[in-house]
C-alpha cells in the first residue's frame, strides 16, 4: 500500500520493459532528478492516464445518494444481533456517504448513537444526538432521542440537564400533536421509568471520578537539548563519513528513559485492506470494517463516531477540529484526488502532502533556486542537493552562504524537526533501480498532471474545487516542473525514510474476558528526528505511539558514548539473519554489521530456539543443513530438512485451524484439535518453538472461555516460556503476555499471583511504552481492584 496498487504497478514495469533501450538508458543514466521527472514527463502518454483514471473510479471516495440507506439497514441488522461497534462502524459509513442537513445524515447519526449508548460511550452519544438534531432529524422521532440523552445525562450523573430534558420532552408530549402517531404508551413508561432512576440518582451524593485523560505531558523528557529538538539532552548527534549522520548517549542512560518525543512532520493513515477494485455498476458497497473507518485520518486517534469531510466519503475525522485543521493544511487539494490517491499509493500520498504543508511560498523558494542551477548539470547526489541546502540558508540569512556543519542543520548548527531537515533525508537517488525511478517519476507526473487540471476545472465539488483553483494556480502551475521534482525526491526518501506508525490492537473472544493483541501498521509517517537513528538488528530502544507522537525509549543501559540504535523492521527476534540482511540490503542499501548479525553470520549453525527442530527419539536439538542429524553422542537419529520442513507446514495449516475454531467460539473442538497439535509439535519441535508458543496460547483463551483459570494459566505460562526465549525478559512482546497473564489471575480471583503478574507486566512494559499506555492503565485498575477485596491471611485459601 506504501506503492501503487497492483495494476497500476504492473502496467508501469510493462510499459517500462517494452520502450526502447535507448530511452530506457536515457532514464538509468539521467544524473540529476529533474532529469529523471522530465524524461519521464514526455513518456507519460493519454492512453496510460485513461488507464490511471479509470482504476482512480474503481474506488467510491464520493458521495453515494443509495449508500445510506444500504449502510443504515446493515447497521440495523448488526445492531439486533447485539454487534455495536460494528453497527456503529457501518452508520458512519451511512453518515460518510450522506449529504450535510438532509434526513439521511440525521438518521445515521441517531442510530450511531444509540449503538454507542449500548457500549457505554456516553459523551460520543451525546455528541451525536446533537448532530442528528442539527442535520434535521424528523419532529416525529424527537421523543427517541430526547429520551437517550436524558440517560446518557444521568449515566454521566449530569442529573440537572438530565431532569431539564425529561421535562422538556414531557411538555413536547402534552403540547404537539405531530407526537400523537409515536408509539406513545412505551414512551410515557420509559419516562416514567426514567424519572424514577433520576430520583435514585440524586439520592446518591457521591461524584463520580473523572476518567483520567491520556495526555501527552505524561512524557517528560527530563531537559530539553538545545542542539537537537525533540530530544533529551542525553542525546548527542555525530557525523561520520561512513556512518553518516547518527546519535549517540552523551551520558549513561538508563532503560525506560525517553529519549526522543517526536509529532510526525506528515503522516498518511494507511486505508488497510482496500476493496478489490470494481468497475460494474451492480457491486456492493464494502461492509468491512477498516483503519479507515477507526481512526482519525487526522490526529490517527481511535473513534467509533467519526466526522466525515463534507466533499468526500473517504476522509473521516475524530472531531470538527481535525476536520477543519485537515482541510485548511492539506485535504481541501486532497479531496478531489481522493481515488487518484489510494491507486498511486501512500508514498505517493506524503510526497504531495509535504509540499502542501510546506506550502507554496517555501516551495517556490526552491523553485527560484532550481531556475538558478537549471543550466548547470550538476549531479544530484552531491551538490544539487547541497545548494539547495545552503540556498535555503541563504535565503534566512540575507544573502550570506554559510556552511552547515552537518546535513539538516540550521545557521546556528541545530537540527530541528522541520522541513530543511525532511528536505534533507537521503533520496539515495543512485541505488533506486531504473524501473523504480521510473514508477515514481511517472506516478508523480500523473498526480502533478491532476493538480494542474483541478485548477483549471470548473467547480464540481462545491467549495472545494474554487478554494482549489485560489490555492494552486497562482503558484503551482506556472511550474509544475519544481513541484513535481520536489515530490519525486520524496517519494524516493521515503523508502529509506518512512517510519511505520503502529498501534497495539487488542483481539478478544466474543466472551472478552482475555485478550490477544497483535500489532498493527496505522499509518506512514516522517520523523526527521528518529530518521537520525540508525539500524540495529537488536536494537537498544523502543518505539511507541499515541496519536501522531512517537517516542523513544531506552530498552537497556546505554552506556555513555554508545550509539543509541533503533531497529528498522527485521529484528533477529523475528527474523533469520540471511533474511535480514537480504532486506536491508534491497529496501535501505546497506550490510548489516550488528552483532547479532555478525553472531548468526559466524555460526550459521546455530539456528535459534524459536524456529529448531528437535530428535524424535531422544529431544535433543538437531544439527545440520541438509541433512539433520541428532546433537547427542550416542544417538543415531537423522532425517532430511525438507522432510522436517513439510511435516511444520502441515502442522501450521493444523493449528491455523484451530485458531478458526477458536475464533467462531468452538471451545471444545477447538481443544481437541489444538492437543492434537500440541502432541504432534512435541515429537519434532524444540520445546521453545514459536509453534509450540503459539499453541499453548490457543489452549490458553480457550481454557479461559471456558472458566477454566487454573488450566489457562498453566498453558500462558508455557507460552510465556517460548516468548521469553525467543524476545527476551524484558521484551515488549513479554509485556503483553504478562498483561494476558494477569488478566487470567485476576478473572480466576488468584490474588497473590495476579499482584506479582501485574507488577512484573508493569515494569516490562513501562520500560517500552510509558505510563500512559493502554496497557498499564488497565493493570492499574486491575490492581487497585484487588487491593480492595479484603485482605484474606495468606495460607488461610480453602
Ligand atoms: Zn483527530
Ligand atoms: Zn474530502
Ligand atoms: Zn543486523
Ligand atoms: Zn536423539
Amino acid at each position: 500500500m506504501d506503492l501503487p496498487v497492483a495494476e497500476w504497478k504492473s502496467y508501469l514495469l510493462q510499459k517500462w520493459s517494452l520502450l526502447p533501450k535507448s530511452i530506457q538508458v536515457t532514464v538509468s543514466t539521467a544524473e540529476t532528478l529533474s532529469d529523471v521527472f522530465l524524461h519521464s514527463s514526455s513518456l507519460l502518454q493519454p492512453e496510460d492516464e485513461i488507464f490511471l483514471k479509470r482504476l482512480s473510479q474503481g474506488y467510491s471516495v464520493g458521495k453515494d445518494s443509495g449508500a445510506p440507506l444500504f449502510y443504515r439497514e446493515e447497521g440495523n441488522k448488526t445492531f439486533q444481533e447485539k454487534d455495536y461497534t460494528v453497527a456503529a462502524v457501518l452508520y458512519s459509513k451511512g453518515v460518510s456517504h450522506s449529504r450535510p442537513n438532509t434526513e439521511d445524515m440525521s438518521l445515521c447519526y441517531a442510530n450511531r448513537s444509540a449503538a454507542l449508548f449500548h457500549l457505554g460511550q456516553y459523551e460520543m452519544c451525546l455528541k451525536d444526538i446533537i448532530r442528528a438534531q442539527t442535520h434535521g432529524y424528523p419532529e416525529r422521532l424527537q421523543p427517541k432521542i430526547m429520551l437517550r440523552k436524558a440517560e446518557c445525562l444521568m449515566a454521566l450523573g449530569r442529573l440537572q440537564e438530565a431532569r431539564q430534558t425529561i421535562s422538556d420532552l414531557e411538555r413536547n408530549f402534552t403540547a404537539s400533536p405531530t407526537l400523537a402517531d409515536f408509539p406513545s404508551q412505551s414512551v410515557q413508561r420509559n419516562l416514567h421509568l426514567l424519572k424514577m432512576k433520576a430520583q435514585d440518582k440524586e439520592n446518591l451524593t457521591e461524584t463520580f471520578p473523572v476518567a483520567l485523560a491520556k495526555t501527552l505531558e505524561g512524557v517528560d523528557l527530563r531537559e530539553e537539548n538545545k542542539q537537537l529538538s525533540n530530544a533529551s539532552s542525553s542525546v548527542g548527534l555525530c557525523m561520520d563519513p561512513l556512518k553518516g549522520r547518527y546519535l549517540v548517549a552523551t551520558r549513561e542512560i538508563l532503560p525506560g528513559e525517553p529519549l526522543v518525543k517526536e509529532d510526525a512532520f506528515v503522516s498518511v493513515l494507511n486505508p488497510g485492506e482496500l476493496p478489490p477494485l470494481h468497475h460494474s455498476l451492480e457491486s456492493k458497497w464494502d461492509t468491512r470494517v477498516t483503519n479507515g473507518d477507526l481512526y482519525c485520518h487526522r490526529c490517527l486517534k481511535h473513534t467509533l463516531a467519526t466526522v466525515p469531510c463534507d466533499g468526500c466519503s473517504y476522509a473521516k475525522y475524530c472531531s470538527q477540529e481535525c476536520l477543519q485543521q485537515a482541510w485548511k493544511l492539506y485535504h481541501r487539494i486532497e479531496c478531489p484526488l481522493g481515488g487518484l490517491l489510494l491507486t498511486l499509493g501512500v508514498f505517493c500520498h506524503i510526497a504531495l502532502r509535504l509540499t502542501l504543508l510546506v506550502g507554496f511560498q517555501d516551495v517556490s523558494k526552491i523553485r527560484k533556486l532550481c531556475d538558478e542551477f537549471s543550466n548547470k548539470d550538476i549531479p544530484e547526489s552531491s551538490n544539487w542537493v547541497k545548494t539547495l541546502n545552503s540556498g535555503l540558508g541563504e535565503i534566512e540569512k540575507n544573502g550570506k552562504i554559510v556552511e552547515t556543519p552537518i546535513p539538516g542543520c540550521d545557521v546556528n548548527g541545530k537540527y530541528e524537526s522541520n522541513y530543511q531537515a525532511v528536505f534533507n533525508l537521503l533520496p539515495h537517488t543512485e541505488n533506486h533501480s531504473p524501473e523504480h525511478k521510473f514508477l515514481c517519476a511517472l506516478c508523480v507526473n500523473a498526480l502533478c498532471r491532476q493538480l494542474e487540471a483541478a485548477s483549471f476545472q470548473p467547480v464540481t465539488t462545491g467549495a472545494s474545487s474554487s478554494q482549489l483553483k485560489a490555492a494552486v494556480a497562482p503558484e503551482l502551475c506556472p511550474d509544475m516542473t519544481v513541484w513535481g521534482v520536489v515530490m519525486l525526491r520524496h517519494m524516493l526518501q521515503l523508502q529509506c525514510n518512512a517510519q511505520a506508525i503502529t498501534t497495539i490492537l487488542h483481539t478478544g473472544s466474543k466472551e472478552g474476558i482475555v485478550t490477544g493483541s497483535r500489532q498493527v501498521r496505522l499509518a506512514t509517517g516522517i520523523f526527521p528526528v528518529i530518521s537520525l537513528l540508525n539500524h540495529s538488528c537488536s536494537p537498544n530502544t523502543s518505539v511507541s505511539f499515541v496519536s501522531t507522537v512517537a517516542t523513544i525509549r531506552a530498552s537497556q543501559r546505554i552506556g555513555k558514548g554508545q550509539e543509541i540504535l533503533h531497529c528498522y523492521g527485521p529484528h533477529k527476534s523475528r527474523i533469520g539473519v540471511a533474511e535480514r540482511q537480504q532486506k536491508l540490503r534491497s529496501q535501505y542499501f546497506f550490510d548489516c554489521t550488528c552483532p547479532a548479525c555478525q553472531t548468526e553470520t559466524r555460526c550459521m549453525a546455530a539456528r535459534p530456539r524459536w524456529e529448531a527442530f528437535c530428535c524424535n527419539s531422544c529431544r535433543a536439538p538437531m544439527q545440520g543443513d541438509d541433512v539433520l542429524s541428532c546433537g547427542r553422542r550416542g544417538c543415531a537419529e537423522s532425517v532430511r530438512r525438507d522432510h522436517l520442513t513439510s511435516r511444520l507446514q502441515d502442522l501450521r495449516q493444523q493449528v491455523g485451524m484451530a485458531q478458526k475454531l477458536l475464533s467462531d467460539g468452538k471451545l471444545e473442538p477447538a481443544i481437541q484439535q489444538l492437543s492434537w497439535c500440541q502432541h504432534d509439535a512435541g515429537s519434532f519441535l524444540s520445546a521453545e518453538h514459536a509453534v509450540l508458543g503459539e499453541i499453548e496460547d490457543g489452549l490458553a483463551q480457550a481454557c479461559a472461555a471456558l472458566g477454566d483459570w487454573q488450566k489457562s494459566a498453566t498453558h500462558l505460562q508455557n507460552s510465556l516460556r517460548v516468548v521469553e526465549a525467543r524476545h527476551g525478559p524484558s521484551s515488549v512482546e513479554m509485556g503483553h503476555e504478562l498483561f494476558k497473564l494477569a488478566q487470567i489471575f485476576f478473572n480466576g480471583f488468584a490474588v497473590p499471583e495476579a499482584l506479582s503478574t501485574i507488577q512484573k507486566a508493569e515494569e516490562v512494559l513501562s520500560l517500552h511504552c510509558g505510563p500512559w499506555d493502554d496497557e498499564i492503565q488497565e493493570l492499574q485498575k486491575m490492581k487497585s481492584c484487588l487491593l480492595d477485596l479484603t485482605p484474606t491471611p495468606v495460607g488461610s485459601s480453602v
